[in-house]
């Protein structure tokens, strides 16, 4: 295994901060809250698809192309960080997103504008059509489009979470903490496997919690082979023999709501809770529902006291803005 020699374009401001909540685990009594700060990735406002693009932008570099193509929702935080990763990079962004354009483009819409972005916006039905469309349109005049999937995650992507293990742990190592319990948001895949085949790779032993924020059990249960596959993919990308089933991916489920990207009490009150105790931001859509999911899984009794929970925060505050009217 030898990431180091894998291609690689820098994005990210690393490492990202490791900290101790302090105000929280007083509050609620009887655990230790740590956090890992990938909100603060540092490029465009930052988020977890930052790590997840130095390697996808690194073989896109080598492939000689000119233009970075991804799809999402119209408040993609992935969106923004690819246009943001384009423009450090020198290429040109097209990006595909769900449904209508709105009256006001605010949150990342407005970044992926002022990014310099291309938008194009599309049912989501139709996308997979879409994406075939403009990948043959932009050769057709030249172009070297390079297509990042949904979330930036597959086994090129997810390398960047397994670095991100490497870092967490040397952290952890630096302070003498150990983690019980590691919870973080879990939507398109990518930074979950990364974290399953980091934590195998870097001798973390803690139990992961991957809170699904758009799918429901049973309804997707391929999603935890999908993860797997992607760890695989993974695994075979940096030259690992490690390989996993869906058996080692735990996904807890619950927590959809209203639907992806409909906020609720739940986000609501994780967004306060977290701002009034430490002064940090979660999002609407993904972490803020994933901070939910834990406060759940602190009522449920899934801890014991004395151990230490570690919430991934995977960044996504720039959607604020567009939540406004949902928040207030
Ligand atoms: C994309 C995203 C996630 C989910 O990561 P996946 O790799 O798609 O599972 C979590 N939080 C935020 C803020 C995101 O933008």
């Amino acid at each position: 295994m030898n990431i180091d020699a894998l291609p690689r374009f820098a994005l990210a401001q690393l490492p990202t901060p490791l900290e101790e909540l302090k105000n929280l685990s007083r509050q609620l009594g009887g655990l230790t809250f740590l956090i890992k700060r990938d909100d603060q990735t540092g490029l465009a406002l930052g988020g977890n698809k930052t790590r997840k693009l130095e390697f996808l932008v690194g073989e896109a570099l080598l492939q000689g192309a000119d233009t970075l193509v991804s799809l999402g929702a119209g408040q993609s935080n992935h969106c923004r960080q690819t246009a943001a990763a384009a423009a450090k990079a020198g290429l040109k962004c097209e990006l595909i997103l769900n449904g209508k354009i709105p009256d006001l483009p605010n949150g990342n819409l407005l970044l992926n504008d002022i990014l310099g972005a291309r938008l194009h916006w599309i049912e989501r039905s139709q996308r997979a059509i879409k994406l075939a469309e403009l990948d043959a349109e932009l050769r057709a005049c030249g172009r070297k489009p390079y297509l990042i999937p949904v979330g930036g995650s597959n086994g090129v992507g997810a390398t960047g979470y397994v670095l991100a293990m490497q870092e967490l742990t040397a952290q952890l190592n630096a302070i003498g903490h150990r983690v019980d319990h590691l919870v973080f948001a879990t939507s398109s895949g990518g930074t979950q496997a990364g974290i399953l085949l980091g934590a195998r790779i870097a001798g973390f032993t803690g139990r992961l919690h991957g809170i699904s924020i758009d799918k429901n059990d049973p309804e997707h249960f391929e999603y935890e082979a999908e993860v797997a596959q992607i760890a695989n993919d993974c695994a075979t990308y940096i030259g690992s023999s490690i390989r996993l089933t869906r058996d080692h991916v735990t996904v807890t489920y619950g927590f959809k709501g209203e639907g992806y990207g409909i906020v609720g009490e739940l986000e609501r009150d994780a967004i306060r809770l977290l701002a009034r105790t430490e002064g940090i931001l979660l999002d609407p859509v993904y972490a803020g529902r994933a901070f939910g999911g834990l406060m759940d899984l602190i009522r449920r009794g899934v801890f014991q006291r004395g151990e230490t929970v570690l919430f991934w925060h995977t960044g996504g505050a720039p959607a604020l803005f567009a939540y406004a009217k949902d928040l207030i």
